[in-house]
């Protein structure tokens, strides 16, 4: 992965904003909230607000308790997290709280925008991504470069509902506050446009004085190799299957899970799952669905080792059995290694017959936990 973990972090009124309009930023949250962004501040790399933010709130975007910097410091970490903004015209006020208080900070404009504030002597590392600006070439660069692993963001709502849509947010933390906004021209945490469809998955709620706080993991998977946060929980489900499989000399123990576009799981199984010693996960996992189902054909099929391409104990192989059910993207953390098929390369047979396969290296010790008897 070439991405920090994204964090989205924001606080929403009854009926959906962010603020009202007043000069004055609207308090959504009590001390005890406050306190909880607090520690999360402190647990991650950098923060990230958009320039929009640092116009109407002027945020200094600290962690406040000395304990917590404290701690980050015994830990080898600098004491504050990086401070990190996103300006396309670079129109930036270099008098802003955000520059004058905290650790580093650093700008991502386009070219243009760095012209810009190479003239009005910003107090912060200038990067431009080129001619526009990029979502997933900031991440890369924060990843890559700054050697940021979590990122939280807090706002404003456009810079949230572009990393939504754009499936590059691993996790969202939402707070309700019992009040009404109730001015239409207020600013809205989520805005309109495409998002993935289904549901996501509802990691954690809990009472803090009179708010709540939601934790949501987006659930849609990737598309072709473009991977989404979503894509990582399924392959970890697969995996986690595969330690259920009654155990083999003579086969791999697997996991598969098949989801459909929306993120709706359709299926999933296990190697020798319900007193069938010779059944494949993926084999079992689409037994489970009506062929004639139209969510197959945008489904992802999320295995914990490559589809088989060869077998003896049945006419067709997990690979064949995956086109003819209509899938065309695949999600696996290990290739076949040799040790009962030559060659085996159901990756090939899949890509050969215009499907996408993507690997994940960072699962594969685990895929390969549950087989390490096999493996020698
Ligand atoms: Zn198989």
């Amino acid at each position: 992965m070439t991405r920090p973990y994204v964090l989205l972090s924001a606080a929403v009124s009854l009926d959906g904003y962010l603020d009202d309009t007043g000069p004055e930023r609207l308090l959504l949250s009590g001390p005890a909230d406050f306190d909880r962004v607090d520690e999360v501040r402190a647990s991650v790399d950098a923060i990230l607000i958009g320039a929009g933010t640092i116009r109407a709130d002027n945020p200094r975007l600290l962690v406040n308790s000395p304990e917590r910097r404290a701690a980050r410091v015994a830990a080898g970490k600098p004491e504050y997290p990086l401070k990190v903004t996103v300006s396309a015209s670079g129109g930036l006020d270099p008098d802003a709280r955000f520059w004058h208080t905290g650790g580093e900070k650093v700008v991502y404009t386009t070219d243009a925008g760095a012209e810009r504030l190479s003239r009005t002597g910003i107090a912060a590392d200038v990067v431009p991504l080129g001619p526009a600006l990029g979502w997933r070439p900031l991440l890369e660069h924060l990843h890559d470069v700054r050697g940021v692993r979590r990122l939280m963001v807090e706002g404003g709502g456009t810079v949230h509902t572009q990393l939504l849509q754009q499936q590059l947010a691993d996790e969202l933390q939402l707070v309700l506050a019992p009040l009404f906004v109730g001015d239409s021209k207020a600013p809205r945490l989520f805005g309109p446009g495409t998002y993935q469809g289904g549901r996501l998955r509802l990691v954690e709620t809990r009472a803090i004085e009179d708010v709540v706080l939601m934790r949501y993991e987006p659930t849609a998977p990737g598309t072709g190799q473009e991977t989404s946060p979503a894509d990582r929980h399924w392959l970890r489900l697969a995996c986690e299957l595969a330690v259920r499989c009654p155990p083999s000399s003579t086969a791999f123990s697997v996991g598969a899970v098949v989801v459909d576009a929306d993120g709706t799981e359709l299926a999933r199984g296990y190697s020798r799952e319900a007193g069938d010693p010779v059944v494949h996960a993926e084999e079992a996992a689409l037994a489970k669905i009506d062929p004639a189902d139209p969510r197959l054909a945008g489904a992802t099929v999320y295995s914990s080792l490559e589809p088989c391409a060869r077998r003896s104990s049945r006419p067709r192989p997990c690979a064949r059995l995956i086109l003819d059910a209509g899938v065309r993207r695949v999600v696996t953390a290990w290739r076949e290694p040799d040790t009962f098929v030559e060659g085996a390369d159901g990756a090939g047979l899949l890509v050969d017959q215009g499907a996408e396969v993507v690997v994940l290296p960072e699962f594969e010790a685990r895929a390969k936990e549950p087989n390490r008897h096999l493996l020698g």
